[in-house]
């Protein structure tokens, strides 16, 4: 039988603000344990919560981002549960009426565009950090740093359909919190953590299946890894006749396989009822215009600016958009010499093989916009060919020195002058006779024997084109 995946996503970002979601403190990462902690943070009997307006800013910001609809007026819950890392013995979250709802992310898969539905976002706060066995003994410790930093939780519709439209999910989720500056959305340092919803069904079906909930997956590759088991590991039970329990699972990244964590009976009931220490949240029309004309130009808006305007295939357009950052060093190499698709290219392979090669990001690249496009200029001028210009790029990429210079340093000004790349193509053609005769015999293959003549003869600086116009030229013109 032929099965379909269907998969939702979880998504919690943190959210970078200076201070925490409900007090002072500040969100600082790596602070000594218990450091960034107060009465309030610390679930401490008689504080009261106090909103940050920031932490709501971002929230909106994001929603906006994702097409949602903000509500006029949401309302924070309690969500009990008792664990150590929770010191009030619950989690100040949104349930019934979250902060946005009704929006889309949409990504670019191998088979074309996706749109996938974002079912809510609302604002939460995180739980402190349970320690085991770091301080050289066997005991656990709490560090209650991390209690009260902001977070959103960004929850999809069951739209996803491939392990890796998961993973495209998440990129494109966090480019866009990396545009709006609202988190770096790292997921190996846990700004962005995610929980994976999945279950399978017979191709052509349309009831979905009975899903299992996938946690601990710290990285995009995981997150796909992790899916592609579980599809396998659904598969293989319902051929044997079995069915789906529902449960939640942790990938274990050591071995590459799910393990069960708890089984429905054992889930949480959260007793989920309003705060009563905060008011509801009301978002003004006129807030929400305000924060909206703060929002820069997001991801999609530039892809589709870059394919209109520089006529990118939307290929091309979506990798250069793929940051901020990236999208600015190809518009400002662009600015200085207009050639957008041969600057793509050139960003996009070389500049961008060399800096994932040394684990660089484009902040850290060596060459600068402007030397981007004076090598793209340089070929485009025929003073140096396409071949000649990978090794310019990687000495430019080596000692920041400009192309024109390490043109002119190592003499490696292309031959482009056609009288004296003509003498060197009847020389060639003079001491060849036999391959000449070969050629005329109808042995045309050999053109690439004196293509290599004529770059042997120059030290490989003969224009290329134009020597293969200079032999074909001569070649016919000794035909008997
Ligand atoms: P729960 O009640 O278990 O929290 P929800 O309906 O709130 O489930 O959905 C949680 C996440 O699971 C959402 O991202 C949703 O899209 C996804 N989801 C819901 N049903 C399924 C299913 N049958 N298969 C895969 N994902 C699902
Ligand atoms: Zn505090
Ligand atoms: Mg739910």
């Amino acid at each position: 039988m032929e099965y379909e995946a269907v998969i939702g996503l979880e998504v919690h970002v943190q959210l970078g603000t200076q201070s925490k979601i409900f007090c002072s403190c500040s969100t600082e990462f790596g602070a000594p344990p218990n450091t960034h902690t107060c009465p309030v943070c610390l679930g401490l009997p008689g504080v009261l919560p106090v909103l940050n307006r920031k932490v709501v800013e971002y929230a909106i910001k994001a929603a906006l981002a994702l097409n949602c609809k903000i509500n006029p007026i949401s309302v924070f819950a309690r969500k009990n549960y008792f664990y150590p890392d929770l010191p009030k013995g619950y989690q100040i979250s949104q349930y019934e009426l979250p902060l946005a709802e009704y929006g889309y992310l949409e990504i670019e898969t191998s088979q074309g565009k996706r749109r996938i539905g974002i079912t809510r976002v609302h604002m939460e706060e995180d739980a402190g950090k349970n320690l085991h066995g770091e301080f050289g003994n066997p005991h656990s410790y709490v560090d209650l740093n991390r209690t009260g930093v902001p977070l959103i939780e960004i929850v999809s519709e069951p739209d996803i359909r491939t392990p890796e439209e998961a993973r495209l999910y998440l990129q494109k989720m966090r480019t866009i919190m990396r545009y709006l500056e609202v988190s770096d959305a790292d997921m190996e340092k846990g700004e962005m953590r995610c929980d994976a919803n999945i279950s399978i069904r017979p191709k052509g079906e349309e009831k979905f299946g009975v899903k299992t909930e996938l946690k601990n997956m710290n990285s995009f590759r995981h997150v796909q890894r992790a899916l592609e088991y579980e599809i396998k590991r659904q598969e293989k039970v319902l051929e044997e006749g079995g069915h789906i329990v529902q449960e939640t699972l942790l990938w274990n990244p050591q071995l590459g396989v799910t393990e069960t964590m708890r089984s429905k009976e054992e889930a949480h009931d959260y007793r989920y009822f309003p705060e009563p220490d905060l008011v509801p949240l009301e978002v003004s029309q006129e807030w929400l215009e305000e924060v909206k004309s703060t929002l820069p130009e997001l991801p999609e808006e530039k892809k589709a600016r870059f394919m209109d305007r520089y006529g990118l295939p939307s290929y091309d357009a979506e990798v250069l958009t793929s940051s901020r950052e990236m999208a600015g060093f190809f518009e400002e190499a662009v600015k200085a010499h207009t050639s957008p698709k041969a600057i793509a290219n050139w960003v996009m392979v070389e500049l961008m093989g060399h800096l994932n090669a040394d684990n660089k990001s484009i902040q850290e690249s060596p060459v600068s916009p402007g030397q981007m496009a004076q090598l793209v200029a340089l070929i485009e001028g025929g003073t140096i060919s396409g071949k000649m210009a990978k090794d310019v790029f990687a000495k430019t990429y080596q000692t920041g020195k400009d192309p024109h210079i390490i043109v002119e340093e190592e003499g490696l000004v292309q031959l482009s002058d056609e009288s004296e790349l003509g003498t060197i193509v009847d020389k060639v053609l003079e001491d060849n006779p036999k391959e000449v005769e070969k050629y005329l015999s109808g042995k045309t293959k050999i053109m690439g024997f004196f293509v290599g003549q004529v770059m042997k003869a120059t030290k490989g600086k003969a224009n290329p084109q134009m020597v293969n116009q200079l032999l074909g030229r001569k070649l016919k013109e000794r035909r008997p």
